[in-house]
């Protein structure tokens, strides 16, 4: 979004850009008054972020029905500290507002103390961010998700080991080369990972997480069905990192840029057992699924192929090997023939992966 980028030169002009920046957010929103009130509330830097904070409460509630929990972290604010990062001149701390934000947003206690974003600004990866987002977008079909995500653009960091570990720690999040900020379009990538790694790697890690954005705004980024909400678990969340992977696995392949790593091996395994099990429009179904959160349409095209109740066991499984293992013994006692199903260059990838391990850096 242009005016995250642009550097502001008092306080006054980043309340104005923070207005900007909510009213840019309103297509979530189908009621036109949560932008009134956010753009009026101009009366200082605090009330305007007091603003975004409401209005960010507000998208939750449209975006999350009853039926689906909301997430357990909410990482609106960190969309506002990189706004504040840019601000040089500033009547207000930009850490005293990080704090502020950290102690009023919902799930934001869970945030490190750590207020300076952008540490590794790394001009030769975020010269492939438009690239990237050419990429992701090419897999919005529905032109209303689309112009959502295109008011709204990605904006890439790239952070340094010491933001990692310090967001690693206080999310208890596995070892992450990259991470959609839930509820903001801010997506961060570990530099010195990527330093290593060839560009088509970090065009696709950075596609990868843009479909987390794009499943985000789709439908919650959310695994629930039409009649019974599975709701987001603990047991689901290795379900949507193997779709977002093989989808934009596929996506950036398919645009020449092929990635050396396949990571989510096992869980992207999986995925193409069920993209594969359901034939010519499998990848569409699960592509549509990832966007918009709704399975039931995988759930009833699996569960006529393989049998009734497939869908349902393959979401009690604890990851991907397991999911793997199911899904391999179900497809051979229906007698299938899978023998080219492994066969795909993605496949490929992800097996290398597992015999070899993921890469050293
Ligand atoms: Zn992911």
């Amino acid at each position: 979004m242009p005016q995250l980028e642009r550097k502001v030169e008092s306080a006054t002009e980043a309340v104005g850009e923070l207005a900007a920046h909510a009213a840019a957010m309103g297509p979530m929103v189908p009621k036109g008054d949560v932008r009134a009130d956010v753009a009026q509330s101009t009366g200082s830097a605090m009330e305007a972020v007091a603003g975004l904070a409401e209005h960010a409460e507000k998208v939750r509630e449209t975006i999350y029905s009853e039926k689906a929990p909301k997430p357990a972290v909410d990482a609106h604010e960190r969309e506002i500290s990189i706004v504040v990062s840019d601000i040089e001149d500033a009547e207000f701390d930009s850490a005293d507002l990080f704090y502020w934000a950290r102690d009023t947003v919902p799930g934001a206690a869970q945030m490190p103390e750590y207020s300076v974003y952008m540490t590794d600004p790394h001009p030769e990866f975020t010269q492939f961010t438009k690239e990237a987002i050419n990429i992701a977008v090419g897999l919005i079909d529905d032109a209303e998700l689309r112009e959502r995500f295109l008011a709204n653009p990605p904006v890439v960091t790239f952070e340094n080991e010491a933001f990692f570990s310090l967001y690693l720690q206080a999310t208890a999040a596995p070892v992450a080369v990259g991470i959609y900020l839930v509820d903001s379009n801010h997506m961060i990538m570990r530099s010195e990972y990527f330093e290593h790694r060839t560009d088509a790697e970090v065009i696709e890690g950075m596609v990868h997480e843009m479909v987390h954005y794009a499943s985000f705004l789709g439908g919650g980024m959310d695994i629930r069905r039409k009649v019974e909400p599975v709701g987001v678990t603990e047991a689901t969340v290795w379900f949507i990192e193997g779709l977002t992977e093989l989808t934009s696995q596929l996506a950036a392949r398919e645009s020449g840029r092929v990635p050396e790593n396949v990571p989510y091996s096992y869980e992207v395994i999986a995925c193409n057992y069920i993209m594969m099990a359901l034939g010519k429009d499998g990848r569409g179904m699960l592509e549509d699924a990832c966007l918009s959160g709704d399975y039931g349409t995988i759930a009833d095209a699996l569960d006529k192929e393989l049998g009734r109740g497939t869908f349902d066991g393959f979401m009690e499984m604890q990851n991907g090997a397991e999911a793997v293992a199911y899904l391999e013994k179900i497809v051979q006692e229906a007698g299938i023939d899978s023998s080219s199903w492994m066969d795909s260059p993605v496949m490929l990838g992800a097996r290398r992966r597992i015999e070899e391990g993921p890469p050293k850096w």
